[in-house]
């Protein structure tokens, strides 16, 4: 029987942990035996590795996080540490790994492939969507969902007061995040980084949807543009005249239980990410798009910073 791991790295998402779930249950159904590496590149390093079976899978296909854990490793960025970990591997006969996490994530697996050979599949997982050469990342629409959830919620209050609610999402440099809640949430103003802005050019139709009856404003600002979402704020309120509030949604974008279409996601994912690795991709991150699923190589997803479709602006 081959030996086959799975960890977590980097930021963790909603998703992992019925893409852990699905990992155990379709690595015994091609006969391999599935371990788990706790806390990322830390537990390679520290060999928190263990066997896993079906009993440690159940229940947790609802659950946000990583049963597991998830870490970022600076001593995995050392060779010395890096051959440790490969010493821990090997001790155990374990020579696939499938990796879910960022492409900071993937970076430090292709150091680890070239200089250890240690075959590797990685899952694109993180909330912001900004994974070269995948559509879609693992916990995306989960981190969108608890966003329009909360959105909902501040906007029942903003009517009721007249306030103008700065709504600032995660995200990084991308504002994937802020853009799709932006448009299916109806906001009013959406700022993102990829987008220059001047507010000024709101101002006069902001005034005349106040005088025609408006009673709120939502806006939604990625943490990424330039200005902080208080200075946002100040301009309602000194701009146009309506009182305001920040809300900084922070990590509750990381949590809740995995949506529908993100454990269907984990687990196609994953029985693409293990089928790879039989099949003998060595060194693989498995990619979506509109055209399906695709093997894509380290260089091709870690060479160029992620573009936004800017096409989904004209939605706004
Ligand atoms: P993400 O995978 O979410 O982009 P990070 O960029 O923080 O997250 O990377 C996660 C971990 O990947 C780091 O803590 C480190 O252990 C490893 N890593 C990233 N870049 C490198 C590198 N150039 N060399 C070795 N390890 C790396």
């Amino acid at each position: 029987m081959k030996n086959i791991a799975i960890l977590c790295s980097g930021g963790d998402v909603s998703g992992m942990n019925p893409a852990i779930k699905h990992f155990v249950e379709y690595s015994l159904k091609r006969g391999l035996t599935p371990y788990f590496v706790y806390d990322g590149y830390e537990g390679l390093i520290d060999n928190n590795i263990t066997k896993a079976s079906y009993k440690d899978v159940s229940g947790i296909i609802n659950r946000g996080g990583t049963q597991i854990g998830s870490a970022r490793s600076k001593r995995f960025m050392q060779p010395e540490f890096r051959k440790i970990a490969k010493e821990n591997l090997d001790a155990l006969n374990i020579h696939m790994l499938v990796v879910l996490g960022g492409d900071g994530s993937f970076r430090g697996l292709d150091i680890f492939y070239k200089e250890h050979g240690v075959q590797f599949c990685g899952v694109p997982s993180t909330i912001d969507n900004d994974i070269n050469g995948t559509h879609y990342c693992l916990g995306v629409d989960t981190a969108l969902n608890i966003i329009k959830t909360s959105i909902d919620a501040i906007r029942d209050t903003a009517s009721s007061f007249k306030r103008a609610f700065v709504i600032e999402t995660m995200g990084r440099d991308c504002g994937y995040l802020a853009l799709i809640s932006a448009i299916t949430s109806g906001a009013e103003l959406c700022l993102i980084p990829e987008i220059a802005y001047d507010l000024q050019s709101y101002e006069e139709n902001f005034k005349e949807q106040i005088k025609n009856g408006r009673r709120y404003f939502i806006a939604i600002v990625s943490e990424g543009i330039k200005q902080d979402s208080q200075e946002i704020a100040d301009w309602f309120e000194e701009n146009i005249g309506i009182e305001s509030r920040v809300s900084v949604l922070g990590h509750i974008q990381r949590g809740g239980n995995p949506t529908i279409y993100d454990r269907l996601m984990a687990y196609k994912f994953v029985t693409y990410a293990i089928n790879g690795l039989l099949e003998g991709k060595d060194e693989s991150v498995i990619c979506y798009s509109k055209s399906g699923f695709e093997y894509k190589s380290i260089e091709e997803v870690t060479a160029h910073k992620y573009k936004l479709d800017l096409e989904l602006v004209n939605f706004l």
